[in-house]
C-alpha cells in the first residue's frame, strides 16, 4: 500500500522514535500532523518533515487532554485523506518501586500512555469509520507482559494500552488497528532507564553494553514498511520489527 498523500497523526513526535517514524512517513510521501507538549521540538520536527515535499503541521499539546485530540485529528481532517494515527506518545518514570512513585508520576505515566489513547481513539475513529476504514496503531512494549522491579506503572499501563488497542479491533474491523512493539531503542526513554534510581539501571545499562539498542530510524522504517505490507494481517495482535 502506498502511503503516498495519505494524512498521518503521529503523538510523540518530537524525538525518538515518534521523530524518526515522523521523517519516515514523510519520506514515503505521506503527509503528518504531530503532537508532543513541547512546542519548539515540535515545530521543529515539523519543518524537517515539509523539507521533504509534504505537507506537515505541530499541533503542542498534552495528549491526554481531550483538546488535544481534537485539535490532531481536526488538523489531520484539514489536510486531507486522513488514514489512521500512530500513537506512540509515552512516559517511563523507571526507578522507584511503584510505591514510591508520586500520584503525579503515575498519573503522567497513564496519561501519555493510556488517556491519551483513549483520546485519540474518541476523536479519530467517528472519522475513520464514517470513510470506510484507517489504521490505529499503538506502540506498545514488552514491558506489558513482564514484572520487574522498577517500571510498574510503566508495565500496568503498557498493558492496559495494548488492551485499549485490541478492544478496538474487536469492536470495529472497519479500522485495522494493532500494537507495534519496537525493541529496545536507542532514545531518551532508555537514557531515563541508565540513569534511574535502583536495580533497573543495570538493566538498562545492560541493554547498552550488550549492543541490544536499535536505531530509532530502524524501528520507524519497520513500522512504515508493516504499514505498506498489508497491515490488516496484524489486526487485533502485536506487530514486532521482527515482521518487517
Ligand atoms: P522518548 O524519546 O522519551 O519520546 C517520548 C515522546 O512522547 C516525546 O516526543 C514526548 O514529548 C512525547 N510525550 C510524552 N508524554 C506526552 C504527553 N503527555 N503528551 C504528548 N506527548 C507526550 O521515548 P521513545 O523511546 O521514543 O518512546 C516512544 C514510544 O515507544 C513510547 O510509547 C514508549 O513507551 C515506546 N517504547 C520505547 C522503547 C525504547 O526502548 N525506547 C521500548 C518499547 C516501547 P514531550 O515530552 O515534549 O511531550
Amino acid at each position: 500500500m502506498s502511503l503516498q498523500g495519505q494524512t498521518w497523526v503521529v503523538t510523540g513526535a518530537s524525538r525518538g522514535i515518534g521523530r524518526a517514524l515522523a521523517l519516515e512517513l514523510a519520506r514515503a510521501g505521506a503527509n503528518v500532523v504531530l503532537g508532543a507538549r513541547g512546542a519548539q521540538a515540535l515545530e521543529a520536527v515539523a519543518q524537517e518533515c515539509r523539507a521533504l515535499g509534504v505537507q506537515a503541521r505541530a499541533v503542542p499539546g498534552d495528549a491526554a487532554s481531550d483538546q488535544t485530540a481534537q485539535f490532531l485529528v481536526k488538523a489531520a481532517k484539514v489536510i486531507g485523506n486522513f488514514a489512521g494515527f500512530v500513537h506512540n506518545a509515552g512516559v517511563l518514570h523507571p526507578g522507584p518501586a511503584l510505591w514510591e512513585l508520586s500520584e503525579a508520576q503515575f498519573d503522567e505515566v497513564f496519561g501519555a500512555n493510556v488517556k491519551a489513547a483513549f483520546q485519540l481513539a474518541r476523536y479519530a475513529y467517528p472519522n475513520l469509520v464514517r470513510q470506510g476504514g484507517g489504521v490505529a496503531v499503538f506502540v506498545g512494549s514488552g514491558a506489558a507482559s513482564r514484572n520487574v522491579p522498577g517500571w510498574g506503572a510503566y508495565g500496568a499501563a503498557k498493558a492496559a494500552e495494548h488492551y485499549l488497542a485490541f478492544q478496538l479491533a474487536a469492536e470495529e474491523p472497519k479500522v485495522t488497528c494493532f500494537v507495534y512493539s519496537p525493541g529496545t531503542v536507542d532514545t531518551d526513554m532508555q537514557r531515563q532507564g541508565r540513569e534511574a534510581p535502583g536495580p533497573i539501571a543495570a538493566m538498562f545499562q545492560g541493554f547498552l553494553e550488550q549492543g541490544r539498542l536499535r536505531s530509532p530510524e530502524e524501528t520507524a522504517r519497520a513500522l512504515v514498511r508493516l504499514l505498506q505490507n498489508e497491515p490488516r494481517r496484524f489486526h487485533g495482535r502485536i506487530a514486532t520489527y521482527a515482521d518487517a
